[in-house]
């Protein structure tokens, strides 16, 4: 069941992010689609190196999750320039920050007003869902604390489920990897940046702050490029200002008054005042949608997002073909 690097066909990048590069590609003695990432490493050091390839072995000893993307291995590739390769489960439906761009160009192509988000409070629910018990499960078997919840860690396929990826990745290992790299993430806990001890309530934070992304479709706060001080200013606001809120006018035939509570309760500042994961996956919200009828709609809606995405690509794509010529 082992794949083999040599084994691995490239298809084309998936994205990039922080720390590397995800690229699709096919495993040939089986016919799987895989997702492949790599990420510069900046050292020559072996211990270094073995430190890094034990901690993903961490993440290979994680026993399959209905809500964790699989993990098939991790290596490290000397003879590509340093390279650290990990292969995960391809998701084929992207992240969720790959449908709220794709929404976003949607809208403007169709000159439509972008206040009609695609993600609903069925699939927002069904992503609360995912997240909160993926992260429980990582805690309770293996203490492990995920740390970088946010849009481009959440992915779907067209199965209707909702996986987690990129978790308990280690202080160390984020320091060792390319300098691009900056370790911190808009989606942070107050806690967390100021520096404090946090705890799995740091994960809640972030889920929090997604929902409102979900929602409304822009970061709350306002963006990183609102100010001339970029993030540092950003992570002040954090700090500082009240708790981000979903907007008070949302849509009630859209949105019902649990969204709005449940969202209430992952964004408190006062980490001792915020509600556990455990609490959360009892919460209403979560609960109200777990019928076998909602799983269909959820699978449904997923394949819609999946051939939305197929056809901005095509657009896309017939875009820059038009543009050569002109
Ligand atoms: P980041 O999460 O910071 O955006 P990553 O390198 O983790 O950076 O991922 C880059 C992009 O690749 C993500 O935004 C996501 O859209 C895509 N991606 C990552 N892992 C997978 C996967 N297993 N299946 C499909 N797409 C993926
Ligand atoms: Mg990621």
């Amino acid at each position: 069941n082992k794949i083999e690097l040599q084994n691995l066909v490239q298809l084309g990048k998936i994205g990039s992010g922080n720390s590397g590069t995800v690229i699709k590609a096919l495993h040939v003695p089986d016919s799987r689609i895989i997702a492949k990432k790599t990420i510069p490493v900046e050292t020559n050091n072996e211990l270094v190196i073995n430190q890094l390839l034990r901690e993903l072995t961490i993440m290979r000893s994680v026993k399959a999750h209905p809500n964790i993307v699989e993990f098939y291995g991790a290596y490290y590739d000397q003879s590509s320039n340093n390279e650290l390769v990990i292969l995960l489960e391809y998701m084929n439906c992207g992240s969720l920050d790959k449908i709220l761009s794709v929404h976003k160009a949607f809208c403007q192509r169709n000159k439509a007003s972008p206040d009609k988000s695609w993600f609903n409070e069925l699939a927002i629910s069904k992503i609360s869902y995912a997240v909160l018990t993926s992260l429980s499960y990582l805690y309770k078997n293996y203490k492990i604390i995920h740390r970088d919840i946010k849009p481009s860690n959440v992915l779907i396929n067209s199965k209707g489920q909702v996986k987690i990826c990129d978790f308990g990745v280690s202080k160390k290992m984020v320091n060792s990897i390319a300098d691009t790299f900056v370790g911190t993430s808009t989606y942070m806990s107050p806690e967390r940046i100021q520096g404090n001890v946090y705890s799995t309530k740091g994960d809640v934070w972030s889920l929090g702050l997604m929902i409102i992304e979900l929602v409304t479709g822009e970061f709350p706060l306002g963006g990183i490029n609102d100010t001339p001080d970029g993030i540092l200013d950003l992570l002040q606001r954090i700090v500082n200002e009240p708790s981000p809120r979903l907007p008070s006018n949302l849509d009630e035939t859209r949105y019902k008054r649990e969204i709005t509570d449940f969202v209430n309760r992952c964004c408190v500042k006062n980490e001792r005042e915020r509600s556990s994961i455990e609490e959360l996956l009892c919460h209403d919200f979560v609960t109200k949608y777990s019928s076998a009828e909602n799983d269909k709609e959820f699978k449904h809606w997923c394949k819609k997002m999946k051939n939305y995405i197929k056809s901005e690509k095509q657009l896309k794509k017939e875009e820059t073909e038009r543009m050569k010529f002109e």
